[in-house]
């Protein structure tokens, strides 16, 4: 398993739907790593092969994995298949998952449950709509999402957690700096269990904002999305 305490930051590209092999490949040739990060690239499954990650500050990750471990399950890709193919990471529950595939609470934690087994560390994804926050509902339901998504054998050297306002996705809206902090110490607050993870802040990170997001002192790094498929962007974000 990768050995998180090992790096100041943790920056991680998720291309969603995105990219193909000649992307991929000039992609490569232009990102500029930064050795006291890790940074890790979230491909559509199919390229995650050719990705050349595993060196000592970039890794692959996959956008999801099956909650069931093998059978007659079409289309699906178990924990131990992200393993054989040195899969180190994968995010979980993304807020997209959640609202286009039904994904539950109950399903991100049986699917971070299956990639610890298999040593892979789950990004268990986290975060409020529009609505919620404007109910004053933020802090119930990420206290829903941890307590029911989380599984017991998570600790800070296995799992990571991407808090994601889902108002945020893609929008180019962002909550304030202040906020951020807030909800990042709330999170690390909900159980002594909890303090020591690394949380990732993401939500319309770019380079014009990511500085003063990462410097925050309880955000560990950021999951970005759409600023990722621009690899001179994802550069500036990650140097
Ligand atoms: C994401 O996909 O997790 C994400 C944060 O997207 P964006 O950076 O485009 O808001």
């Amino acid at each position: 398993m990768v050995i998180l305490d090992k790096y100041s930051s943790i920056f991680i590209a998720n291309w969603k739907l995105n990219g193909n092999s000649s992307f991929l490949k000039d992609y490569y040739e232009k990102l500029k790593l930064n050795s006291n990060n890790c940074t890790i690239i979230c491909s559509p499954s199919i390229y995650l092969k050719s990705l050349k990650g595993n060196n000592e500050y970039l890794f692959c990750g996959a956008q999801d994995v099956s909650s069931y471990k093998e059978g007659a399950y079409t289309g699906e890709l178990s924990a131990s298949m992200l393993k054989d193919n040195n899969i180190d990471f994968c995010l979980v529950g993304h807020s997209e998952r959640r609202q286009y595939f039904a994904e539950t609470n109950d399903n991100v934690n049986l699917k971070s449950s299956n990639l610890i087994e298999e040593n892979i560390i789950p990004v268990i994804c986290i975060g409020e709509t529009l609505e919620q926050k404007e109910n004053n509902l933020t802090e119930e339901i990420l206290s829903t999402q941890i307590k029911n998504s989380i599984p017991n054998e998570a600790t800070y050297q296995n799992t990571l957690i991407a808090y994601e306002p889902v108002w945020a996705i893609g929008t180019g809206l962002t909550p304030t700096l202040d906020e951020i902090s807030q909800v990042h110490e709330l999170i690390k607050n909900f159980d002594t269990k909890f303090k020591s993870f690394k949380v990732l802040y993401g939500g319309s990170v770019k380079s014009s904002n990511s500085k003063e997001i990462n410097e925050l002192s309880h955000v560990d790094g950021c999951l970005i999305g759409g600023a990722s498929l621009k690899v001179d962007e994802f550069n500036t974000i990650i140097s």
